[in-house]
């Protein structure tokens, strides 16, 4: 049932929010012990939201739009109350004095908090495997990973565990854990969506979106979640329009650009190329025109990120010093210790390795004599990457790619090679360079019956176009229709 069709029916009594919140809980018990989506159940504060909705309905107050909904949310964005870990040992007893912009909205909109979801150490990561709650697992195959950073926020989709949640998206962090997952998820143009209450991981890279069963209720998220915010000065100004209403705009005529560099990527696995191919028919199906587009700087996304997130990331987590909040090394005689003792030693033992890794090569990156043979040189190739969408939205509507070049990978595949983990955002990252709005969602299974996900791509703050091909193509594809049988899929 999607969220619009759950506001009818609570409208006319046929079902309560506490039913639904209850049905919610009850599945995070029965399957969490096999998925570790989440990182805390916030289970009475949910229940006592969903008793209040039901008050209000009883007492015929006009509903808002997300009355009883119960949602997940990424466990780096600021609950005020609720602990929030960025899974770090470094954050573990954080429990944030403030609330986010994004999930103050939600609540605001009759959103229930269900819990926190699992990431990446500081979401810096394609697989969850680097939490310090150890990792979530993939419910269609829980040898799998859910992929990451924000893997426990797509595997509680997947397994039916809420009915949405969020996540954020630095560098492919939405759409490749929707993908592996099979559900929607969707990265919003930068600024389209306040960072406020986000715990910064790359500032000029970080954008909140959506995870949904289907690209209706990702456009029902989003239509809360989006717009300005004055305490996040890079959110923008632009007016919200109603992404529902764009929804159903006929899609013929519209022209889907094919980005030769993506189909010809390194490590593509030719299952979820057919399958990403099949997609883009099916879209000329519709009535949209298919034309092959060139993008040659794509490729060197992976490289321009891997100096500007840990550089940004590099000055962000120097906040984390043992001092203000955090984490902090005890010391047998605190007497005798220097405070550069004492904040290197919270540092060492409070971060994970790859948290550690960013931070080295971020500060290498930044360092006087380094600065602008990496970070500078970086800023400008991120340039060219923008250009080549300039050059490819001055010829058509919508960009089609693969999400990830493949399927979800097993436990342990890439622990020892960061490089080989960095290639899972190959495809995803670009829009992130950009700054530009994107989506995946399900387009197939491949032989081991895991689900693939196509990309879409649009302009800046085109995210109604976005919706409208993605909503347009769920419905004439079907995709869930055919799904093979899954573990804890529901
Ligand atoms: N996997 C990428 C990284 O490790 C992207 C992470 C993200 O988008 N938060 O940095």
């Amino acid at each position: 049932m999607g969220i619009a069709e759950w506001r009818e029916q609570l409208k006319r009594g046929e079902v309560s929010a506490r039913e639904l919140t209850d049905h919610h809980l009850n599945r995070i018990a029965a399957v969490e012990p096999s998925i570790n989506a989440y990182t805390e159940v916030t289970a009475d504060r949910a229940r006592a939201d969903a008793d209040r909705i039901d008050a209000a309905r009883a007492a015929g107050e006009v509903l808002p739009p997300l009355a009883g909904v119960p949602l997940a949310i990424k466990d780096n964005l600021c609950t005020r109350g609720v602990r929030t870990t960025c899974s770090s040992r470094m954050l573990e007893t954080f429990v944030p004095p403030y609330e986010s912009t994004v999930t103050s909205r939600l609540w605001e909109s009759g959103a229930v908090l269900l819990g926190k979801t699992n990431l990446d150490e500081f979401a810096m990561g394609s697989s969850t495997e680097t939490s310090v709650f150890g990792p979530s697992r993939n419910p269609w195959n829980t040898d799998k990973v859910p992929g990451g950073s924000s893997g426990g926020s797509a595997a509680a989709v997947a397994a039916g565990e809420c009915v949405g949640s969020l996540g954020s998206d630095t560098g492919g962090s939405i759409r490749q854990p929707a993908a592996f997952c099979g559900v929607v998820g969707l990265k919003p143009t930068y600024g389209r969506v306040s960072r406020y209450g986000l715990v910064a991981f790359a500032s000029s890279l970080d954008q909140v979106g959506p995870f949904a069963t289907n690209v209706a209720d990702a456009a029902e998220l989003l239509q809360v979640i989006a717009g300005e915010d004055p305490r996040d000065s890079t959110c923008l100004k632009a007016p919200v329009p109603d992404y529902r209403a764009a929804l159903q705009q006929p899609v013929a005529g519209l022209k889907v650009g094919i980005v030769r560099e993506c189909f010809e990527a390194e490590g593509l696995d030719p299952v979820v190329k057919a399958s990403v191919m099949a997609a883009a028919h099916q879209l000329e199906a519709l009535g949209c025109e298919l034309v092959e587009v060139s993008c040659p700087r794509f490729n060197d996304g992976i490289a321009t990120y891997y100096v500007i997130a840990p550089s940004e990331a590099s000055a962000n987590l120097a906040r984390y010093d043992g001092v203000k909040y955090g984490y902090r090394a005890s010391f047998a005689d605190s007497g005798s210790v220097s405070l550069a003792e004492m904040t290197s030693r919270s540092r060492a033992e409070g971060f994970g390795d790859e948290v550690k890794r960013r931070i080295l090569i971020g500060t290498y990156a930044l360092s006087a004599g380094y600065v602008d043979a990496y970070y500078k040189k970086a800023q400008q190739v991120r340039t060219l990457i923008r250009r080549d969408f300039d050059r490819a939205f001055g010829a058509v509507d919508v960009l089609l790619t693969p999400t990830s070049p493949t399927t979800a990978f097993g436990f342990g595949a890439h622990s020892e090679d960061p490089l080989a983990m960095y290639l899972a955002d190959l495809l995803t990252i670009p829009a992130n360079m950009a700054g530009l709005p994107a989506i995946s969602l399900p387009c197939g299974f491949d032989g081991a019956g895991l689900p693939i996900g196509v990309q879409l791509i649009t302009g800046v703050l085109q995210e109604e176009r976005l919706l409208q091909v993605a909503w347009h193509y769920e419905q004439a594809a079907r995709v869930m229709e055919q799904r093979p049988e899954a573990a804890f899929v529901p």
